[in-house]
C-alpha cells in the first residue's frame, strides 16, 4: 500500500510512510495524530506517587524534562490528555524515595511503626535508628503531618528490622493490646496504601 500523501513510498504506519507518519503525529492529525495524546489517568496515578515519596512538582518536571506546571495542571485535572511524550517521560521515572519535607501521608509510617512495636522495637530506637531527633515521630503521627523524608527513614529501618525480633517485651506486648498488627499482616498488601486491608490470620491467637 501507498502513503496516504502520495509521495510514492510504501505506507510503513497507519497508512503513511515514515516521513508523513511523522508530520501527521506532529500536526494532529487522524489517527496518527490521535496517538499524539493520551488518557493521563497512569500518568496521574504515577504522579500521585511520585508526590507520595516525597517528589516537588520541580524535581518531577525536571527528571522528566517537562515544565513543573505539567505534573501539577495534570493532577489538578486541568488536561483530559496528556502528550505520549511527557506521558512518557513522567512514568520513566523511578518513584525511589526523596527525602523532603513535603508531607506525604502518614499512614504507611504509622503501620511501619506499629508493626515494628509489635516486634519489640520501642519508638525511641526507631527514631535513633532513622537518624530523627527523640519524639520526631511521636509528634509527626500525633499530628498526623509525616515529612517525605521521616516516611523515607522509617521504611528504611523497617526494611532493615521487620523481620527481627526487637529487645523490648513491653513494647510488644503494648503495642498487642492496642492492636498493633505484625509485619506478616502487610506482606501482601500495600502498606502505603490507606485503603489497603491487612491480613489478619492465624498469627492473631499466636500472639
Ligand atoms: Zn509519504
Amino acid at each position: 500500500m501507498k502513503c496516504a500523501a502520495r509521495c510514492d513510498r510504501e505506507a510503513t504506519t497507519l497508512g503513511w510512510c515514515g516521513r508523513h507518519y511523522s508530520k501527521a503525529w506532529r500536526l494532529g492529525i487522524g489517527a496518527a495524530g490521535a496517538q499524539r495524546r493520551v488518557d493521563p489517568a497512569e500518568v496521574i496515578a504515577h504522579i500521585h506517587l511520585l508526590r507520595e515519596r516525597g517528589w516537588s512538582w520541580q524535581a518531577i518536571g525536571d527528571t522528566a524534562g517537562v515544565a513543573m506546571s505539567v505534573p501539577h495542571q495534570l493532577v489538578s485535572g486541568k488536561h483530559p490528555k496528556v502528550s505520549r511524550v511527557s506521558a512518557q517521560a513522567i512514568l520513566a521515572i523511578d518513584p525511589v524515595p526523596v527525602e523532603s519535607g513535603i508531607l506525604v501521608h502518614h499512614v504507611g509510617t504509622r503501620r511501619r511503626v506499629d508493626a515494628l512495636a509489635r516486634m519489640g522495637w520501642p519508638v525511641r530506637l526507631i527514631e535513633e535508628r532513622a537518624g530523627l531527633q527523640p519524639r520526631t515521630l511521636v509528634a509527626a503521627l500525633y499530628r498526623e503531618r509525616v515529612t517525605a523524608l521521616v516516611s523515607a527513614r522509617v521504611a528504611k529501618v523497617y526494611a532493615e528490622l521487620s523481620s527481627l525480633q526487637g529487645p523490648s517485651r513491653l513494647a510488644a506486648s503494648l503495642a498487642c493490646s492496642r492492636g498493633a498488627l505484625v509485619p506478616m499482616a502487610w506482606e501482601y498488601a500495600d502498606i502505603d496504601d490507606p485503603k489497603a486491608k491487612p491480613f489478619q490470620g492465624f498469627y492473631r491467637e499466636s500472639a
